[in-house]
């Protein structure tokens, strides 16, 4: 890893050395904090978690040839080299960040209360077709997940495309100073995390940290449809670039022609020319990220063809609309997370399925005192849309049910406790050519739900 000597690494976390004069100089190849991962030549960062302490495995991965150790305890007895420091959860931070400046790679930080995954993905498949990209694993989007990711870049990396994500105030800033970001994107203002940021005007506040070390040749892109968003009009002097499906959007969609599951077909707007493009994954929001892929890609000198053939490449992940066909029924499995945006979301594509349309809907988590109303929203919602089935699993889910059976317009509403319970009825509850939209916050455990319909 370039630079990324001993020496300079115990400088970057103000640890001290101890250990073999020599090896100081020498860089490490690789840096993990799973003992189960350590290769040859790299640095093990020992981090005290919840259920395990990474200390407990100096001596394996000594025994694996790791170079040094990062530690927060003395080590006497160590077998190798090691770095004591006073925190190894603020080191990992000051490496990453010190890594992060030895590379030429631009980043593109990614924001939002939802939709930072689907849209991190959408960006890394249109800026693939220019350079080669390395892109946030999964959801690795914290303080911890960010400077894995970062000791992931090598020199060859021309981009990173970088999910930050965040539940209170002061994490943003830092995980901005970890990547520097070139290009800033925001996906939207919602509303998780109320418990912690208290309003959509704190959540404003706490992403717009984002901010706080963005390059001085730095771009933003951000949902200009998103009231809050629309507000910022100028950040350090750079004036964002919206993109949006209103009118006067820099750039922007119309004629979208919904083609069902398989996505929308529409003419994408922009000051260089317009574009005709079939994003592939459907919804209104998948549109809305295929814009801001447009806008990140035009920033980074893309050919208008290299984006309309990214967006046609991109794929769903497990849990993100994932549409898997099983016995005649095609089951959605939205169940990664939730929020009342999404969930609404989810609901309005629902609305383009073919055959009987079922929605099993459990409880939202980290959604603060209007936790009930919210979830009542998304009732009101199905009943709008006239969800065929809607089964509102969960305690807070209960008030999902009884908004959509005051409104009327759902063929039938259940109200199910709990999971297992859910579990147990479920064959009686669904039938063949049925569309099944599955979605829950993650805690729920409706991948559960996923599965057992895959027996069915
Ligand atoms: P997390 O906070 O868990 O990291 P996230 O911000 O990464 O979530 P995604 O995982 O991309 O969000 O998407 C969450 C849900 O929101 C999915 O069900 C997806 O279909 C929906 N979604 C994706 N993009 C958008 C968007 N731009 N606006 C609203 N909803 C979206
Ligand atoms: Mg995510």
């Amino acid at each position: 890893m370039k630079n990324m000597t001993l020496a300079n690494i115990a400088a970057a976390c103000g640890g001290t050395y101890h250990g073999n004069e020599e090896d100081q100089n020498k860089e490490v190849l690789s840096i993990t904090t799973d003992s189960r991962k350590a290769e040859p030549g790299c640095l093990f960062i020992a981090i005290r978690g919840e259920r395990v302490d990474g200390h407990d495995f100096v001596d394996s991965v000594f025994e694996k040839d790791a170079l040094c150790v990062l530690s927060e305890q003395e080590l006497p007895e160590a077998k190798g080299n090691y770095i004591l420091t006073e925190s190894t959860l603020q080191a990992i931070k000051d490496i990453a960040e010190f890594y992060r400046q030895q590379l030429s790679a631009k980043v593109v930080g990614i924001t939002g209360s939802v939709g930072k995954t689907s849209t991190k993905e959408m960006i890394a498949s249109v800026l693939s077709e220019k350079y080669r990209v390395l892109k946030t694993l999964g959801n690795f989007n914290n303080e911890l997940g960010l400077p894995l990711t970062v000791f992931r870049l090598t020199e060859e990396d021309e981009i990173a495309v970088l999910e930050m994500g965040i539940s209170d105030f002061g994490e943003m800033h830092r995980l901005s100073k970890i990547a520097r970001p070139d290009i800033c994107v925001m996906t939207n203002i919602g509303q998780c995390h109320l418990e912690f940021l208290h309003d959509r005007d704190g959540i404003l506040r706490a992403k717009s940290e984002i901010f706080d070390f963005i390059a001085e040749d730095g771009k933003i892109v951000l949902n200009g449809d998103d009231d809050k968003l629309s507000t910022l009009h100028e950040v350090k002097g750079i004036a964002p670039t919206f993109f949006g499906l209103e009118s006067g959007r820099e750039i922007c969609a119309d004629e979208l022609v919904s083609k069902g599951l398989r996505g929308t077909v529409c003419q994408i707007h922009t000051p260089q020319g317009n574009i005709s493009v079939h994003v592939p994954l459907p919804g209104r929001h998948m549109v809305m990220n295929a814009l801001a892929g447009t806008a990140v890609g035009l920033e980074l000198g893309l050919s208008l063809e290299e984006i309309k053939r990214g967006i046609e490449k991109v794929e769903a992940l497990n849990g993100r609309f994932h549409m898997i066909e099983h016995n005649g029924m095609l089951i959605v499995d939205d169940c990664y997370n939730a929020s009342p945006v999404a969930m609404m979301a989810s609901l309005d594509i629902l609305m383009d399925a073919e055959g009987r349309k079922v929605a099993i809907l459990g409880d939202m988590f980290e959604l603060g005192e209007n936790e009930l109303e919210l979830h009542a929203g998304v009732g009101a919602h199905a009943s709008q849309n006239a969800i065929d089935l809607l089964i509102c699993v969960g305690e807070r889910s209960r008030h999902m049910a009884e908004a959509a059976f005051e409104g009327g317009g759902c063929g039938e509403v259940l109200s199910i406790p709990t999971l297992d319970a859910l579990l147990k009825t479920l064959p009686k509850l669904v039938q063949t050519g049925d569309t099944i939209l599955v979605k829950a916050s993650h805690a729920m455990h409706f991948e559960k739900v996923v599965e057992k319909l895959q027996t069915l």
